[in-house]
């Protein structure tokens, strides 16, 4: 006999008593603890982080608690030799004298950064070496139509450094743009445009206000690739295979790379010389006429990058915290957060790490008191060293990818937790959109002052799809992202844990986070990402005072996380995925439909492949509302071909020339590894393709990949067939 636990699809009580047991306190007691020292992936006060996490997950009742650790490489500057710390100098030829040279370190402004253990600013992953120039180049930010714009005026960087503003595009494509146009080295710094909208007064600025100051700079990795570089595709175990340091396949930056804030740009960019920049290319640092550079002010005077950056193979841990199920335990629902941060990281990522532990927590407690126990095992991951390129998450989907495959229904990312306090922002793959929907309607909206009752009412009308229609459902970005779009709605424009989960595994995912209100602040990321001050005292008496913005965002993880372990049947939307699909196919069309069609590409059957998948989701659909609910082995079926649909669109070899970006529809493109765009592979193939010598060769590899799309769709189509 079936007992009646079976069929039901969770307890409302329960997701009440979860939602309300989530306190904003505990989250903000959790997040002054972890962010009271620098955890950087790899250093002693990582492990500590670890192990703790692994105590805590003992105590509070999950069922198996372990940490996976890694040997990985990653990359730290010398801390030891004041003589040779990375520095910018500016010198005098003629004499040998320094007439500049940037601070080793950024200010401390508020008594708790006094710590040790602050790793200085540096990008992680540089060439190391130092390199001169009697030349700098100004190249704004540093993208493929910045160059188009400097060599449309005969302006090359070759042989020259070049000074490069963050912002629009990763920075691992800044540092491999110079790099191509033959550039020996590449400054990057926080314009207060992009950073502060001009504010730059130190009463203004952190820790005052959310603003970057002066002295505050943008660590961070300038790595393309991801997961440990040393072991492409395999786990880097003790025994695994390993790369040298500089085989091509490592794919390690090849460019001497150094960040800087604006109190150290406005002393290089006021030596520059050459003719006025337009107005597009103009920043906001202080006292400084935007030139394109060339020779310095005083034609003997030379810049100098001193740069001691060293890779090093370290150990790097993830926690895995399990909750077991009670009726399906081989079924997974994954939750992670990265714990890995540049220096404090009370934004990125330990505000997400409080509130994961604040929801395991209540989870825990509920299993240990046994009032609860849901349907599917729910995971919790802490991921190590994401600050490098994902390394941590990237290898544990390395190493159980088969398994991962076969028994999870999808990963649930939430790195920091809250970059703002105007509302919810939500990535995701279009299976998850009514399972976000349904969690935010039943959170209120921590601003209970406004007239929205909950999140999801704040964030309709903040970010609807359609803001022509008032009765629009909110926008999610992973399918429409163009960078732009991603930009409009205030996103840090990173990639996170979640890329290996859609891209090698092919799960749904998603990433949730509060933010700010892109409108009034047109930034391209909150201002303190990745600096020193990003800490305690920013998250506690500015970003979010009160803790109920993280509150919000643990609440909405939680009933994510719980409705997709306890319904019986997995609330992925097979019919919202197709329309989605259909809507995709459309914006193919308008784009790039006429080119694709005169290169005798039939584009028509792109469109009876969406329609054919659109009907048999709708006849699945039916099936899944009449089904036997006391037949577990009918459920099981039913929802068997739920878990397999999304990894129908994957390309087991990958898209073309990247073999472990394997989602035909979901990856970031390759010319900004931070923009997700749908079709990527295609959209990629097709990028410049007039430019090309080689027509045929280039027309091959898009009429491959587009008979792949139609190949991965019909492949969906056939998941979902009636099995019985
Ligand atoms: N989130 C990290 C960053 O923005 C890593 C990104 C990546 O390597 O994809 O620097
Ligand atoms: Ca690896
Ligand atoms: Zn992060
Ligand atoms: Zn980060």
């Amino acid at each position: 006999g079936v007992s009646d636990s079976i069929i039901k699809d969770g307890d409302p009580k329960i997701s009440e008593e979860i939602i309300n047991g989530i306190q904003a306190d505990n989250i903000r007691k959790y997040l002054r603890d972890l962010s009271e020292n620098p955890h950087l992936a790899g250093t002693p006060a990582d492990w500590e982080q670890a192990d703790n996490l692994r105590k805590f997950w003992t105590d509070n009742g999950l069922d198996e608690v372990f940490i996976s650790e890694y040997d990985v490489l990653l990359s730290y500057p010398n801390t030891t030799d004041e003589d040779n710390m990375n520095q910018i100098q500016i010198v005098d030829n003629s004499t040998g004298n320094i007439i500049y040279k940037s601070p080793l370190y950024e200010d401390i402004l508020d008594e708790s950064e006094n710590k040790s253990n602050v790793v200085p600013p540096f990008n992680a992953f540089s060439k190391p070496g130092t390199v001169e120039s009697d030349q700098l180049i100004y190249v704004n930010y540093g993208r493929v139509e910045d160059y188009t714009h400097l060599d449309s005026l005969n302006i090359n960087v070759s042989g020259k450094i070049v000074i490069a503003r963050y912002g629009k595009i990763f920075r691992g494509d800044k540092a491999n743009l110079a790099y191509v146009h033959g550039a020996i080295g590449i400054i990057l710094y926080s314009d207060p445009a992009d950073y502060a909208m001009g504010q730059t007064d130190s009463s203004q600025v952190y820790p005052h206000d959310w603003w970057l100051p002066a002295s505050g700079a943008q660590r961070g990795t300038i790595f393309l690739g991801s997961g440990d570089p040393l072991t492409p595709g395999y786990p880097a175990t003790e025994t695994a295979y390993r790369l040298g340091e500089d085989e091509p396949e490592a794919g390690l930056p090849k460019i001497i790379t150094h960040p800087v804030g604006y109190g150290v740009a406005e002393k290089i960019l006021q030596q520059m010389t050459g003719d006025n920049v337009p107005s597009d290319w103009e920043g906001k640092v202080p006292n400084v006429t935007y030139r394109y550079g060339g020779q310095l002010t005083n034609s003997t005077w030379k810049v100098k990058m001193r740069i001691s950056t060293a890779n090093k193979r370290v150990k790097t841990y993830n926690v895995i915290g399990i909750i077991r199920g009670a009726i399906e335990p081989d079924r997974y629902v994954l939750m992670g957060n990265h714990r890995d941060a540049w220096v404090f990281g009370a934004i990125d990522p330990s505000s997400g790490t409080a509130v994961m532990k604040e929801v395991s927590r209540v989870m825990g407690q509920l299993v240990k008191t046994n009032k609860w126990r849901p349907r599917r095992s729910i995971i919790f991951c802490s991921w190590g060293a994401e600050e490098y390129g994902l390394v941590g998450s990237v290898e544990w989907v390395e190493q159980y990818i088969k398994n991962l495959a076969e028994r999870s229904l999808a990963y649930l990312n939430v790195d920091l937790a809250l970059q703002g306090n105007f509302s919810l922002r939500a990535l995701a793959t279009p299976l998850l959109y009514d399972v976000i929907f349904s969690a935010t309607k039943k959170v209120p909206n921590p601003d209970s002052t406004e007239i929205h009752k909950t999140v999801y009412d704040k964030w309709k009308a903040s970010f609807p799809k359609d803001s022509s229609d008032p009765n629009s459902v909110p926008r999610s970005f992973i399918n429409t992202c163009t960078f732009n779009l991603c930009l409009s709605v205030g996103g840090v424009g990173s990639g996170s844990d979640y890329a290996p989960m859609v891209q090698m595994v092919g799960l749904p995912v998603c990433d949730v986070r509060y933010t700010f209100d892109p409108k009034k602040y047109p930034l391209s990321s909150y201002p303190l990402y990745h600096s020193k001050y990003e800490t305690f005292k920013a998250v506690d008496e500015i970003m979010d005072r009160g803790f109920k913005h993280h509150q919000a965002t643990g609440q909405v993880w939680a009933e994510m996380a719980r409705t997709l372990a306890d319904t019986m049947i997995i609330p992925l939307d097979v019919v919202n995925f197709s329309n989605e699909l259909i809507s995709l196919a459309n914006t193919l069309d308008n784009d790039y439909g006429t080119m694709l069609r005169n290169n005798s590409i039939t584009f028509d059957d792109l469109k009876t492949v969406t329609n054919n998948l659109k009907t048999e989701a709708m006849a699945f659909k039916s099936r899944v509302d009449n089904v036997d609910k006391y037949n577990p082995l009918a459920v099981r079926h039913i929802n068997d071909q739920l878990i397999l649909f999304e990894r129908s669109f994957l390309d087991p070899q990958g898209l073309p020339g990247r073999p472990y970006a394997r989602h035909v529809l979901f990856a970031e493109s390759q010319v900004n590894t931070y923009a997700g765009s749908s079709f990527p592979g295609l959209v990629d193939s097709l990028f410049e393709i007039e430019k090309d010598p080689d027509q045929k060769g280039r027309w091959n590899i898009v009429k491959k990949h587009f008979s792949v799309i139609l190949f991965t769709i019909e492949s969906a189509t056939s998941t979902l067939r009636d099995v019985t």
